[in-house]
């Protein structure tokens, strides 16, 4: 149903707001022959249906089926018969209609767009309704109006809404009635709609006086007469009777006659409206005390019904019983006025009947639509448990990840924690023996040494003592960032404990390490550090070197044959390195 063509568009929008417009903007892109000419004729059979010109509504569906069947479109030609059905129901043949109707029905799998169903709903109603079948125009409407809500359309939607509430009025179930045509018309008026304004308006005064809500009634008079004459000309003339109603109702008997005068003028889908006139004319003579007039117009209205057979609303032949019924008791005729009050009754019953049969429907329908609506909410609801369960566990698949990402990350930590030293940010020995068997075992493979050098810092205790803890713990920071600036990178750097480091280098000989150990005395020697105000005293270290596989081929026999020139170093001064002495450990290379 979409449409590329703007105008084919816009005849959808306004094909139950201004069926006019919307045929003669069918007949333009009909008339230019293109792609789209089928569905410029389905909008002129549209609209010249709907404004009952069921000839040329026939002719332009022949053009538009043409167009569908040569794009094999099956909706589209489900479409031009529900037109068709429409036009053999304008033309009094309610049976071939919904024969045809019915038929449309049994086809399978068609794609129906909402204004499609709209249409093949509001249509079923009519139908229906014509062929006395209550319950099923009620169901039929109700469907209409879900089908144009989904439009999103005016025009359908205060169509449905006014046909509903006209067919409630009709079995008179008033208060349903009134409710919808008074959503009716404000939306009538709202879109700008003048054929529904005047209807819904004209209904409810029908509505309206039937309550007994004369004030109400009269007032929608008003709006009648001052409102939408310049919008729909002679509105006046063709609802004259309701007029009257209007003015009756409150006592204005002379405006209800003069509205009268023209005779009968409002035409129901059920009759002309004779029975109306007659009895609103007949109330009025009853008022001017003239209950012989009123009697002699209301018994040949009867009489002419059952000539001609009329079929007029009950609602208004009730109203004819009623009010010869006074007009006889006030002619002293008890007899007839019984006899006319008992048939006024029976088809007040009937009514009532009627209605609260139309409302149990309406409730009926209202409950199978909260249900339907229910499900459809359930199913959502599974469907968004599902989205949901499905984001949750996507959510938490990703935590997961992030959690795991965490753990690994908090685990890389707490093992680096747990190798490194937490004041200097050393490794730690811990370390030092796990790295270092591969650091070793790599060197005798390539046959290349590892330089195991192992630093003590010198009178350390004193610094201590003298500038207590606190100092001692800065100089060893220092120190340490000096120490893993000196050295290599791949030359792994740990604090043993205390103020001993251990430093193992690869593929570096004695004379290599203990040239980088000297630079790092000298620089260490002339670093000042400085605690707040105070600078503390220039420090220095004595180490030991150790070298595989000279001095040992495991981490401990190296750190002990270092701390072995260590000690020497310690004994010969201080701030000095000393090599491990050679105890025949390992094999010269
Ligand atoms: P030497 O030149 O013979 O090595 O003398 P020394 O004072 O450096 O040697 P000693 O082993 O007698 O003293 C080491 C001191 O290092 C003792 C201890 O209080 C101190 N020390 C050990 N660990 C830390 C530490 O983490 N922070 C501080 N501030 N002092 C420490
Ligand atoms: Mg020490
Ligand atoms: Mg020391």
């Amino acid at each position: 149903m979409a449409s590329l063509n703007p105008s084919i568009a816009r005849a959808w929008e306004l094909c139950y707001l201004d069926p006019l417009q919307a045929a003669e903007l069918g007949r333009s892109v009909a008339a230019d022959g293109g792609p789209q000419a089928h569905e410029g004729w389905l909008h002129v059979a549209l609209g010249e249906v709907r404004v009952g010109q069921a000839s040329k509504a026939s002719a332009a569906l022949q053009w538009a089926r043409r167009g569908y069947a040569d794009g094999a479109d099956e909706s589209g030609l489900a479409l031009c018969d529900e037109i068709q059905a429409i036009v053999l129901r304008r033309a009094g043949d309610t049976a071939a209609s919904s024969q045809l109707q019915a038929a449309i029905d049994a086809r399978p799998g068609l794609q129906l767009a909402p204004i499609h169903r709209f249409i093949g709903h509001n249509s079923r109603a009519i139908t229906a309704k014509l062929l006395g079948q209550h319950d099923e125009a009620l169901r039929q409407f109700y469907a209409a109006m879900d089908s144009a809500a989904r439009t999103g359309w005016p025009g359908p939607q205060l169509t449905a809404l006014s046909n509903l509430g006209g067919h409630h009025q009709d079995l008179y179930n008033l208060d349903d009635a009134r409710r919808l045509t008074e959503q009716a018309l404000a939306m009538a008026r709202e879109a700008g709609a003048r054929q529904v304004t005047v209807t819904a308006a004209t209904n409810l005064v029908i509505i309206y006086h039937a309550m007994g809500e004369f004030q109400q009634a009269r007032a929608m008079v008003e709006f009648l007469s001052s409102h939408t004459e310049d919008l729909l000309p002679d509105t006046l003339k063709r609802h004259a009777g309701v007029l009257a109603m209007g003015h009756l109702g409150v006592g204005e008997v002379a405006e209800a006659l003069r509205h009268l005068e023209g005779g009968p003028t409002t035409a129901t889908a059920d009759g002309d409206g004779i029975t109306q006139w007659a009895w609103l004319k007949a109330r009025c003579l009853l008022a001017r005390g003239d209950a012989g007039g009123a009697r002699q117009l209301a018994e040949d209205t009867l009489q002419q019904r059952q000539q001609r057979h009329l079929v007029d609303l009950p609602y208004d032949l009730m109203a004819l019983h009623r009010v010869l019924a006074d007009a006889c008791e006030i002619e002293g005729d008890s007899v007839a006025a019984l006899r006319y009050m008992r048939q006024a009754h029976a088809l007040y019953e009937h009514l009532v009947g009627r209605s609260a049969r139309a409302r149990y429907v309406a409730l009926q329908v209202a409950h199978e639509l909260a249900q339907a609506q229910r499900e459809r909410d359930l199913a959502m609801d599974s469907r968004r448990t599902v989205e949901d369960d499905r984001r949750r566990l996507a959510d938490l698949n990703a935590a997961l990840q992030a959690q795991a990402a965490e753990t690994e990350m908090l685990h890389n930590q707490l093992r680096e924690q747990a190798l490194r030293d937490p004041l200097t940010g050393l490794h730690n020995r811990r370390y030092l023996f796990e790295i270092a068997p591969g650091l070793l075992e790599l060197a005798r493979r390539q046959g290349s040494p590892v330089c195991v050098v192992l630093i003590d810092l010198d009178h350390f205790k004193l610094l201590n003592d003298t500038y207590g803890h606190h100092a001692g713990d800065l100089v060893l920071q220092r120190f340490s960032t000096l120490l893993t600036q000196t050295l290599r990178r791949n030359d792994v750097v740990c604090r043993h404990g205390g103020e001993e480091f251990v430093a193992v280098m690869p593929e570096i000989d004695t004379v290599g390490a203990e040239a980088v150990i000297s630079r790092l005395l000298e620089a260490f020697q002339s670093q000042q550090t400085a605690m707040g105000k105070r600078r503390l005293p220039r420090g220095s270290f004595s180490a030991g070197i150790a070298v595989f596989p000279r001095n040992g081929h495991t981490l401990e026999q190296l750190l002990s044959r270092a701390d072995r020139g260590l000690y020497a170093a310690k004994n010969q001064g201080r701030a000095r390195i000393e090599m491990a002495p050679g105890t025949g450990f390992g094999t010269l290379i």
